[in-house]
């Protein structure tokens, strides 16, 4: 079997999703040499870092963290944008995957009861055929050994563009189109709330709202990126 797959990688390699150069056998959507050029972020280690801050008096953070810089020219971008637009679902996995390792290791969100990805309207969800945030929640799901709830976040009504809003705007808008499920299975847990990239943190701010109102339940945040 295994020489078989080495064949099959002669004559169709994989290539870095960056660099496009080929991949080897242990590398998986981008080389080591781009790898090692992504932005990590080393909130996992502060209580209060840069995610907390945007979400200061917005919303209470138990604790929060992101796994890389989102900035306008790079890998992260490049990756993202793949994820999303072109149909490169398991870059998720990737992000899942790295950023699993870290908290599986660090110990920070050992005590996280549920995972929740912020939902896609269904229409959006027809169109892109999958959640860009599902692959990155199942991964982060396997590492902390706690379920990835799907169901209990639902999104209601579809945004229309947010770009010349300002700010009080978006938030009503937002607010109303995200629907809680399901209460009680929350009561007095710990939510991880998951995204792709935090910008303004506007969408999580409405998520986290509408699962702030069941009884003792604390919230923390994890993304793939952050933007500088
Ligand atoms: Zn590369």
């Amino acid at each position: 079997m295994e020489i078989l797959e080495d064949l099959f990688r002669i004559f169709f390699p994989k290539l870095c999703a960056n660099c496009e150069n080929h991949l080897t056998k242990n590398e998986e959507i981008v080389c080591t040499f781009c790898r090692h050029d992504m932005p990590l972020t080393d909130f996992i280690n502060y209580s209060e870092n840069k995610i907390t801050k945007t979400f200061y008096g917005r919303i209470p953070l138990e604790k929060a963290t992101a796994l890389l810089y989102f900035r306008k020219k790079g890998i992260t971008k490049k990756l993202i944008h793949e994820l999303k637009y072109e149909g490169n679902e398991e870059i998720g996995a990737f992000f899942g995957n790295w950023i699993g390792e870290i908290i599986k290791e660090n110990n920070e969100f050992s005590d996280i009861d549920f995972i929740i990805p912020v939902p896609l309207h269904q229409k959006k969800l027809k169109k892109r055929g999958y959640n860009q945030v599902l692959k990155f929640g199942e991964r982060v799901s396997y590492y902390l050994e706690r379920p990835l709830l799907e169901e209990v976040l639902i999104k209601t009504s579809t945004s229309k563009t947010q770009t010349f809003k300002d700010r009080f705007e978006r938030l009503n808008t937002v607010d109303k189109q995200f629907y809680l499920n399901e209460v009680s299975i929350l009561k007095n847990k710990h939510v991880l709330l998951i995204d792709d990239v935090i910008t303004t943190g506007a969408t999580l701010e409405a998520c986290a709202k509408k699962i702030q109102k069941t009884e003792g339940v604390k919230i923390s945040i994890l993304t793939m990126a952050f933007t500088e």
